[in-house]
């Protein structure tokens, strides 16, 4: 699944993990965080909104990854914020 931030509205979608968990993301003027997540830990949720396109928000009990991304500014379209999981 892949989103680009730049043009995604605001929403609340959940991630069904492959162990049968959820984790809850929220996208917010165009950042991204986890709202909630069934989970052991939670750090994933006290990662905050992503800032970083160096630092994905990592939920390791539930082995979902939300990567940033940047699109190469050589391609076509206009640089952009994505994420992918
Ligand atoms: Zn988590």
């Amino acid at each position: 699944m892949q989103y680009d931030l730049s043009q995604t509205e605001d929403m609340i979608f959940t991630i069904t993990a492959s162990n049968g968990s959820h984790n809850t993301v929220e996208i917010k003027d165009h950042n991204i965080h986890m709202l909630t997540a069934e989970c052991s830990n939670n750090l994933c949720v006290k990662q905050g909104w992503a800032i970083d396109t160096a630092l994905p928000i990592v939920c390791l009990p539930n082995n979902v990854v939300i990567v940033i991304s940047r699109n190469d500014i050589t391609k076509e379209n206009n640089d952009y914020d994505a994420i992918t999981y």
